[in-house]
């Protein structure tokens, strides 16, 4: 029986690649939904390639002929009734948590790109998860790689998890001159081409901080156990350190639709057809983060040790920060400066539930945009 496959985010770079891996596995894959958020010309192309699959338009209250639902509202209901075996969530931003959380009680097995489900909610989640009897397959290529090393290995022989970090486009440029980076050149990724959230989030390496956080998260690990090593060319996409000393790693070529293909045909291994690496031309090179030049990162430790709702307020600072920064408001280096001062103010409110992860991301949104206005 073919596996009935849910895309949320179908017309943004994961939901593309994910589309491919798709299209490669029509023997095995049925598409019964698909979600974008404003795009509505990609989605109504989809209908033509899969007439059977159900439309959803996220961030609009209405739309053309051929959409079935629409707004937020409208997407957890389409997840609900779409019986769907596995969702990919490649949701951008906060409010892939909600859909992440209509995914799991609708009893269907989560494929994860949204890291913020994760970073905002991760005890939450897994116990949806739990009650549902359902798994949370992660497809950020670094957690895809620590998901199948810890399987090869077993979970209770590993001491740490170390996650590689391109270091982004400013890796080797000087502290000073990042105060006056442009928005189109943090754009500008040198590996990775992705949506223009998760590249300023590179070039800041608050996506390597929400990644800490995730990993802590997902595999139930203290933050001190997450370890980051810049590694530019993005062949190793992370590696795991045994209680004896030995390091494991995991290799391939830096292209999304191996994770993808990864969990959408977990716990089967079946070849791949994008990703064979060739190591004839390889040279692997592992660094130091610079802490101080990328203040997020040391940032998102903090907000992972301090747990609670401190790694959602992190995640909505840096949010608010960044589209700031993109609309040429504030400078590159006041997203650090933005969070940090956000963080700082007094977040000791218990995350026992949705509403109060909620509250706290619109607090320190609220709190971050007033800074702006008053400070920047
Ligand atoms: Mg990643």
């Amino acid at each position: 029986m073919k596996k009935r496959v849910a895309l949320l985010g179908a017309s943004g770079s994961i939901g593309k690649n994910t589309l491919d891996v798709l299209r490669e596995g029509r023997d095995f894959f049925e598409p019964v939904l698909f979600s974008a958020h404003t795009r509505e010309e990609s989605l109504l192309a989809l209908k033509e390639e899969f007439p059977q699959a159900c439309l959803v338009l996220s961030g609009k209250k209405d739309g053309p002929e051929g959409i079935r639902y629409f707004g937020g509202e409208g997407l957890r209901e389409a997840i609900a009734r779409a019986k769907a075996d596995i969702v990919v969530n490649g949701v951008s931003g906060a409010p892939g948590l909600g859909a992440s959380l209509a995914a799991i009680q609708s009893g269907a097995d989560l494929a994860l790109a949204n890291k913020e489900t994760i970073v905002m909610a991760s005890s939450l989640v897994f116990a949806e998860a739990e009650k549902a009897g359902v798994r949370i397959l992660p497809v950020d290529s670094e957690h895809s790689a620590i998901f199948a090393l810890l399987e090869a290995h077993g979970k209770e022989r590993a001491a740490e998890l170390i996650l590689t970090a391109s270091g982004g486009p400013f890796r080797t440029r000087s502290a000073e001159s990042l105060a006056a980076v442009s928005p189109g050149e943090a754009l500008a990724h040198p590996v990775w081409n992705m949506g223009p959230k998760i590249t300023i989030d590179s070039a800041t390496l608050a996506n390597k901080g929400l990644e800490v956080i995730e990993a802590a998260g997902l595999f139930g690990v203290t933050p001190e156990q997450v370890k980051v090593v810049v590694h530019p060319q993005s062949v190793v996409h992370s590696m795991i350190r045994l209680n004896d000393g030995a390091v494991y790693a995991q290799l391939s070529k830096p292209d999304m639709r191996l994770p993808i293909h990864n969990a959408l045909y977990w716990p089967r291994c079946l070849p791949c057809p994008f990703a064979q690496l060739d190591f004839t031309e390889l040279t692997l090179e592992f660094k130091k983060p610079d802490f101080e030049k990328f203040p997020m990162l040391p940032l998102a430790y903090e907000a992972a040790k301090k747990g609670g709702v401190y790694p959602a307020v992190y995640n909505a600072a840096n949010e608010t920060a960044v589209d700031a920064f993109l609309s040429g408001r504030i400078g590159f280096t006041d997203i650090a400066g933005l969070t940090r001062e956000t963080l700082s103010r007094d977040w000791r409110i218990t995350a026992d539930s949705l509403q109060s992860i909620y509250e706290a991301d619109k607090m320190a949104r609220d709190s971050a945009c007033r800074y702006i206005t008053e400070q920047l």
